[in-house]
């Protein structure tokens, strides 16, 4: 179609000085055929030098249907969210640098590894329906789902929503755990309220507990991370009598949910205890900005990785410890969030990256685009001061919704500790330096725990290339059959691996 052609044509023409602000519009691109789409997302790519990572693998995994659910039309939670971050990594090409997974849905038996098999059951068959609720009103009110500070609504399709954020947070762990990947991307996941038998603060089930569970089975060692601006109180409980697991949660301390992870709450009391000072907690102020909160996190993690020695790292992403936040009270911008995870990322250990709360759609959307493009080596924007106008492309379908002064004026990286949003600054330098100070306190009473001599091996070699090279044959082999001439989707299959699954 001669039509098509002119876009795509008009597309590669444009503007080289302002890649990103193309002249294909949205309501033009939304007509291509899906070869014509991906060759504009193909030609982002190239402007923009994306290509897989040299030395290692990242892997993305996500299932789109987890997008339709709804919570409720006043609720914060917003899956919507998820559906602004993927057409933002795919806006940008960063699939080219990466493996794509549509997960799989997770099974019951697979969330009854931490979950209670009756709450499990619960989850399954309730329904947001009056008769069904009165019906189950004895659950309902065991599960406390009918307590008036339950922030958990029964929403239809409850089951699936649950099954489908576990499925690929569990499916990520795995591609770290069989050695096919060393950074695995979930940003459907990263629920970490839930309990084994309650649901809590928007989370139903854990993914978290889930992920780090399978990864004990290939560690000795895993820490996790967690810089959602809540305590990471579900994690924490779960893992709080073992030494193989360390928690590590940055997070608003003080009349805020989940009201846990104060500076004292280090794990069980009494040295013999096992699990006794493996959680770390790092409780902060209001207003906390980028460089208090980057100062304190890579003396503290740092600190933390150096005496714990993990074999892999869980980090939990979650957003709302942005500027402007709905709910959260700090003052942080896209990239010092980043930063944390580029820091992180620097010790290469296997690293599972989830995703939390967060509550302005559109920021947490940009977040985990930028922390997509950090785990794959890539920087959005040149680094010549022009880096924080980078454009949100033209043909991004949701491009209308970051418009305007109040939604970044369709930048990828908006200024987000503006007065008009910031939280007024409650704490000192010297708060901040106490705070580091009895965090390696704490860490020092676990220096020379017998449990930190422990290795485990690595991932047989030969059993890496045989997942490599399986499928290499089936790619081939699908080719075959569907007979797919066109070089252009060879290619892009050739470029990711993952291609079999690969969702649009
Ligand atoms: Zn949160």
């Amino acid at each position: 179609m001669a039509h098509n052609t002119e876009i795509v044509q008009a597309w590669v023409t444009s503007d080289p000085i302002v890649p990103l602000s193309s002249s294909v519009e949205h309501i033009n691109y939304k007509n291509l055929k899906p070869e014509d789409k991906e060759r504009v997302h193909q030609m982002v790519a190239d402007q923009l030098g994306i290509e897989r990572p040299q030395g290692y693998t990242v892997s993305f995994h996500y299932n789109p249907k987890v997008e339709q659910h709804h919570f409720g039309s006043k609720h914060p939670m917003k899956p919507w969210r998820l559906q602004l971050t993927k057409q933002l990594v795919f806006g940008y090409g960063l699939h080219y640098a990466m493996d794509l997974n549509e997960s799989l849905p997770a099974e019951h038996r697979d969330l009854a590894e931490f979950h209670d098999n009756d709450y499990l059951n619960f989850l399954q068959y309730i329904k947001s329906d009056d008769q069904t609720q009165k019906r189950h009103q004895e659950e309902l009110n065991r599960y406390v789902f009918t307590d008036e500070f339950n922030d958990c609504p029964i929403f239809d399709g409850i089951w699936d929503y649950v099954t489908l954020c576990t499925g690929a947070t569990l499916e990520a762990a795995h591609a770290l755990s069989s050695g096919e990947s060393n950074i695995a991307i979930s940003w459907s996941g990263g629920l970490h309220h839930a309990k084994k038998r309650q649901a809590s603060g928007f989370c139903y089930v854990n993914d978290i507990v889930l992920a780090i569970q399978h990864l004990l089975q290939s560690y000795t060692r895993v820490l996790y991370i967690d810089i959602d601006v809540h305590h990471g109180d579900g994690v924490e409980a779960a893992f709080f009598n073992t030494d193989r697991v360390m928690t590590l949660s940055y997070h608003k301390y003080g009349e805020f949910f989940p009201g846990t992870g104060g500076p004292d709450d280090s794990g069980p009391k009494g040295f013999e205890e096992p699990g006794a000072y493996f959680s770390l907690n790092v409780p902060l102020e209001d207003g906390i900005d980028d460089s208090d909160y980057g100062w304190l996190f890579r003396k503290v993690t740092g600190k933390t990785i150096e005496v714990f020695k993990p074999e892999a790292i869980v980090l939990q992403c979650g957003a709302d410890s942005l500027g402007g936040d709905r709910l959260g009270k700090f003052n942080l911008n896209i990239k010092a969030h980043g930063s944390c995870v580029e820091y992180v990322k620097s010790r290469n250990l296997p690293l599972l990256m989830l995703g939390g709360g967060g509550y302005t759609p559109r920021n947490v959307a940009r977040t985990w685009c930028h922390e997509t493009a950090v785990a794959c080596n890539v920087q959005l924007g040149s680094d010549d001061g022009r880096a924080s106008s980078i454009e949100i492309p033209n043909f991004v379908p949701y491009r209308a919704a970051f418009e305007g002064a109040g939604n970044g004026n369709g930048l990828l990286y908006p200024e987000l500790n503006i007065r008009k949003l910031q939280h007024p600054k409650t704490y000192t330098r010297e708060d901040l330096e106490n705070t580091a100070a009895r965090c390696l306190e704490q860490l020092r009473h676990i220096e020379g725990h017998p449990i930190l001599n422990f290795t485990t091996f690595v991932p047989k070699l030969d059993k890496l290339l045989k997942a490599r090279k399986e499928l290499d044959v089936e790619i081939r082999e699908e080719l075959e059959d569907r007979g797919l001439q066109d070089e252009l989707k060879r290619r892009r299959m050739e470029r990711n691996t993952g291609g079999r699954r690969e969702y649009r």
